[in-house]
Formats: C-alpha cells, sequence, structure tokens
C-alpha cells in the first residue's frame, strides 16, 4: 500500500500490468455491469448543461432513455449516483463506431470538439476505482478486476505496463500531475 498525497494506493494499482485490447472485449465495460458509470457530485450538472450538444452523438434508445430518467439516477445498492441505463443494461451514453466496438458518446462530442468534458472520472480511471468515505477523509484507489478485462491484462503483461501508467492521463487530471509524479517516484523505487 502506498499513501500519495493522503490517497491510499492499493498495490495492485501499482504492480498489476494493464492495456484495453479492443478488439477482444468490444469496450464490454459500457455495457456490462448492474449500475451506471459512477459520477461524482459535480459532474451531473456538467452532463445536463452539455446535454444538448452531447445528443446528437447519442443512439435513439440513449436519447430516450435520457429524455424518460435523465443523464444521472441514483443506485441505491452501491448507494452513488451513476449514468443512466438501456432496459439491456447498457449505459444510455453508449455509441458503436463502424467495427462494432462500444465507444463512449461523450467522449465522441469531446473529440469532436464539441464539449470540453471528456468522460466520467470514473470510466476515464476504469479499472481504477477510487473508493471515498468523506467522513473520515478517506480515500483509495483499487484495481477492480473484472473477468471482461482478461484479455487486456495478457495484454499489460506483454507490453511490460503498469495499471498506474495505463491510467496515467485519468490520474492527471484527477489528482494533479505532482500527485503523478510522486505515485511514478515512489512506484519505481519500489520496484528496484
Ligand atoms: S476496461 Fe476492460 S472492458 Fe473496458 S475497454 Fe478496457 S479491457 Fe475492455
Amino acid at each position: 500500500m502506498l499513501i500519495i498525497q493522503d490517497v491510499l494506493i492499493h498495490d495492485d494499482v501499482v504492480q498489476e500490468k494493464f492495456l484495453c485490447q479492443l478488439d477482444a472485449c468490444q469496450g464490454a465495460c459500457c455495457w456490462e455491469g448492474d449500475w451506471g458509470a459512477p459520477l461524482e457530485a459535480e459532474e451531473i450538472p456538467i452532463l445536463v448543461e452539455l446535454l444538448d450538444r452531447i445528443r446528437p452523438y447519442l443512439t435513439p434508445e440513449g436519447r430516450a432513455v435520457i429524455e424518460e430518467k435523465g443523464p444521472a439516477v441514483y443506485y441505491e445498492e452501491p448507494g452513488e449516483y451513476g449514468t443512466s441505463l438501456l432496459d439491456n443494461g447498457a449505459c444510455s451514453f453508449l455509441t458503436y463506431n463502424a467495427l462494432g466496438i462500444a465507444q463512449c458518446g461523450i467522449e465522441q462530442a469531446y473529440n469532436d470538439g464539441a464539449v470540453d468534458f471528456k468522460k466520467p472520472i470514473s470510466c476515464h480511471l476504469y479499472p481504477i476505482r477510487i473508493h471515498t468515505n468523506p467522513e473520515v477523509n478517506f480515500e483509495a484507489l483499487n484495481y477492480d478486476r473484472w473477468d471482461i478485462c482478461s484479455a487486456a491484462c495478457s495484454n499489460g503483461a506483454k507490453a511490460k505496463l503498469p495499471l498506474y501508467r495505463f491510467a496515467r492521463e485519468a490520474l492527471i487530471r484527477k489528482y494533479g500531475e505532482e500527485f503523478y509524479e510522486e505515485l511514478d517516484a515512489a512506484a519505481q523505487h519500489l520496484e528496484k
């Protein structure tokens, strides 16, 4: 376990290897699972505000669900807000590329310059998950193991890419460059 700027980081985040292999998984994390992608409180009004610019990138089914339920729904069991879901359990922001691989509609709008919000930070960091307990000021980063990502594990091992480096851009977006540099230095020290 590492502690960087009061954030606990599980050894797996530093030691495990990971590199998404979309031709194997087809982007299954966008449609598998019981709840929508976790949303931080400040992300909900951002999605509401950007919805008109994101809507053209979504499927008719996704647009209809967002019209009915909104972009965010409260899920009792995890006790948090997440993106709304289609009846088949897929994220309402899910789209597909020409090869049938799942893509995030928010990210497509971002890539086109239509919005300045890339996607929820939970999706950006995945398979790193943030666990918090604000009452005791506790925040931890854990590796969320999921069998749908098994190809990413062998791909990461082949590329010798540690999970935290795979998630570099998202970690910097969430915690800043200095945090990432400290984490990288600690990880390299441990490796010696
Ligand atoms: S996180 Fe897992 S399911 Fe999602 S794109 Fe990467 S390997 Fe595929």
